[in-house]
């Protein structure tokens, strides 16, 4: 976060979900203090003669320029606070609005502020709020018109009321499109993401998902100098699983092993099917030892199941895992992976279901 943002916003974090809530906070810190500093110059605007306007309202006036300010330091760093904060605000620039309405009667725009506050209400504080502090404004204008110092014509009422009415309307349907629009957007981006990044048949990571986390990871990890280590999982003779039983059977099992390595692990570890049959785990903070017991537990798990494929026939299966652990510090997951699979077709060649480690046979 750039050292503006910081003053401007404070210390806060919003979660991927929180876009929405994110630019509300925003746009309600900006609105708080672009209204300060306005109210401000039109209050210096006054005491030097440039804009004389009505000692009463350059009171009020004052008040709603600390008021902000003080509004602005409330919701700085605390988004739970926004919507307090946004009505108490609202509410506020009513009060403001109507001081300018009742005490600056010289000048006909002064009713302006009614309507540009419209369209703000609707996008920070959401179509219901917006539809009230339409309807409200539109009746006390009318109600209120003949007790003011200076009443508007009948035909100015008329028009103000009719542009009102018209903004409400506009922004409480443009507020309930936009808004679906957004939150439909959003699911769908959601169901990309979870697309792009996961296996459609095991529901793990992808290869290039999985390439692409780990490789984050090792980089955290040469900062921190933690160890960590890669087992690469390949199921032993899974061609006879398809061959014997077919495709779907296959699938199947490729499915139940999944779970399975991944039930075993913790959820800071990754795992992803980077080939037909063949899995790869990323165990940060790992050293190579216990990353041998973790693969141990996964080849005896893996060998325990018994997969129904049909009403009376259940397929036992066997895994052989490569280990390989870090190494020195200038180690790619590509690096690392290759002794991983080196280690894997040691298991292979020492008669499978077993596990290895990258630079000696360590368990059966
Ligand atoms: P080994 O013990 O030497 O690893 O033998 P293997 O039969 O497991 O090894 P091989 O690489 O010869 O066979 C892997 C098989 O995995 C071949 C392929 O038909 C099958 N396979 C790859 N992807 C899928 C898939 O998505 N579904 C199914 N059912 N089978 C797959
Ligand atoms: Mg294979
Ligand atoms: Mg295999």
């Amino acid at each position: 976060m750039s050292r503006f943002n910081q003053i401007l916003f404070g210390n806060v974090d919003f979660e991927a979900s929180e876009e929405h809530l994110e630019f509300q906070y925003r746009f309600l810190c900006i609105v708080i203090l672009v209204g300060a500093v306005l109210t401000a110059l039109l209050v210096a605007g006054s005491h030097s003669q440039v804009n004389k306007i009505n000692p009463l309202h350059v009171r009020s006036m004052s008040i709603f320029t600390v008021g902000s300010v003080a509004f602005w330091l409330a919701l700085r760093g605390r988004k739970h606070w926004f919507l307090r904060v946004g009505w108490a605000y609202e509410l506020f620039c009513m009060l403001e609005y109507v001081s300018a309405l009742y005490y600056v009667s010289e000048d006909e725009f002064r009713v302006v502020w009614f309507l540009t506050n419209i369209p703000g209400v609707y996008l920070l504080l959401g179509q219901r709020v917006g539809l009230v502090i339409t309807l409200a404004t539109a009746i006390g204008l009318v109600i209120g018109n003949p007790y003011l110092p200076a009443p508007y014509s009948p035909n100015a009422v008329a028009t103000l009321l009719c542009s009102v009415i018209y903004l409400g309307l506009f922004f409480h349907f443009y507020s309930s499109r936009s808004i679906s629009y957004f939150l439909r957007m959003r699911e769908s981006n959601k169901q990309l993401y979870e697309l792009a990044m996961h296996d459609q048949l095991t529901g793990v990571l992808n290869g290039r998902a999985y390439y692409q986390v780990c490789d984050k990871m090792i980089l955290l990890a040469q900062r921190s100098g933690a160890p960590y280590s890669v087992l690469f999982i390949d199921l032993d003779h899974f061609k006879t699983v398809n061959d014997t039983y077919g495709h779907a059977a296959g699938d199947l099992v490729l499915q139940t092993a999944a779970r399975c390595v991944a039930d075993k692990l913790r959820k800071s570890d990754s795992l992803g099917r980077i080939g037909g049959e063949e899995f790869s785990v990323f165990l940060p903070d790992t050293p190579v030892d216990s990353a041998v017991q973790i693969a141990e537990k996964i080849r005896r798990a893996i060998a325990a199941l018994e997969i129904p494929i049909e009403a009376d026939v259940r397929v036992k299966i066997s895994a052989s895992i490569g280990v390989a652990g870090r190494q020195g510090n200038v180690q790619t997951l590509k690096d690392i992976q290759q002794q991983a699979d080196s280690a894997m077709y040691e298991a292979k060649r020492g008669g499978r279901n077993r596990v290895s480690c990258f630079g000696g046979a360590l368990a059966a």
